[in-house]
């Protein structure tokens, strides 16, 4: 749903199910665009699926983007959710239930420990968001804890890589394309960033980070940057692993804090489908009724790990999925076809 502030500037409002989870109704969040840059509305969203799969090849051939070839330089990329209960602190024996996904996320761990990146990125739903533009963090460093859900001593302190944030805007900028870091308006981490750093801080203290948010322009929009994201490490020559933070549906079971839907066990199952085949391009069928439906949170940043990914042979390996609270929680990790 969508609406203008005063100043003609779209709002988006997104459902922030994690936050409502613990703290009572509060299915919306209110989210701002960047202001200018009129080109890129918020209607465009709801293009035709097709027609937006087709313009996202024709904007890749037109582009530089695949200009002298493009070698993989981001070696690994993770599938994984962000519930806050996983943490002990706050889930308080709760993610016993969980401990699958609990499993799976330590050897995603390991295996990013293994791979020493220089660089770690996240997509997350829950950093900032506009309409029509794919936000970065900005600055050297940045804060979190899980204060806002009881844990304020789970706490953070990450520090960006600045050089490879300034590579991604000066492609983007190149490209014409809606991404860069203006308009923070939330410095602080989210827990959609922070959930996969509790578990891999306890293994891996090396490494900056990069915060990357999800935006409300169309799925082949999210491709394209994941192609973006992909040169900019690419030229950069750094160890990079790509973590792409998001839950799947939130209606999987009618006794979950959002009941039942049948688009709910059918999103998890086509999701779970799509990467474990890296049928990468079929992330883009899915459209926005039936995503709405599902109530999804990572979808997005899927997409854009896809779009890293575009071209490359891939090889995906499913380590967990579980439905058990209701909330669906994919891990999956994609490395090179040849590395696994
Ligand atoms: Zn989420």
């Amino acid at each position: 749903m969508s609406d203008r502030n005063a100043d003609g500037s779209v709002i988006i409002w997104i459902r922030c199910l994690e936050l409502s989870f613990l703290t009572g109704p509060m299915p919306f969040r209110r989210l701002h665009s960047k202001l200018g840059k009129n080109r890129w509305k918020s209607e465009t969203v709801e293009r035709d699926r097709l027609f937006l799969r087709k313009l996202s090849v024709i904007n890749y051939k037109d582009s530089n983007y695949l200009k002298g070839g493009r070698k993989m330089s981001i070696l690994a990329a993770f599938m994984v959710p962000h519930p806050p209960m996983i943490i002990p602190e706050v889930g308080k024996g709760n993610e016993n239930q969980i401990s699958d996904t609990i499993k799976a996320y330590e050897q995603v761990a390991d295996e990013i420990a293994n791979l020493k990146p220089d660089t770690i990125v996240i997509t997350s739903p829950h950093s900032v968001m506009y309409a029509d533009y794919f936000h970065i963090s900005p600055g050297t460093d940045a804060l979190g804890s899980f204060g806002h859900f009881g844990a304020p001593d789970v706490s953070f302190c990450e520090h960006y890589d600045v050089d490879l944030a300034e590579r991604i805007c000066t492609l983007a900028e190149e490209m014409d394309f809606p991404a860069g870091t203006l308009g923070e308006r939330d410095p602080e981490l989210d827990h959609g960033t922070m959930v996969p750093l509790w578990f891999l801080r306890k293994k891996y203290t090396e490494g900056k980070i990069l915060r990357i948010g999800l935006s409300g322009l169309p799925l082949s929009e999210h491709y394209r940057f994941g192609g973006i994201l992909a040169r900019a490490v690419q030229e950069s020559g750094k160890r990079v692993v790509l973590i792409a933070s998001g839950d799947l549906s939130h209606k999987l079971q009618t006794y979950g804090p959002y009941g039942y839907a049948e688009e709910g066990p059918e999103y998890d199952k086509r999701i779970m489908e799509v990467c474990a085949a890296t049928d990468f391009g079929a992330l883009l069928d899915f459209n926005s009724d039936f995503l709405e439906k599902a109530a999804e949170c990572g979808h997005r940043s899927f997409v854009i790990m896809a779009g890293a990914f575009d071209g490359i042979n891939v090889k995906a390996k499913v380590l967990s999925h579980q439905d058990v609270t209701g909330v669906g929680y994919g891990i999956c990790s994609f490395y090179h076809g040849e590395k696994k």
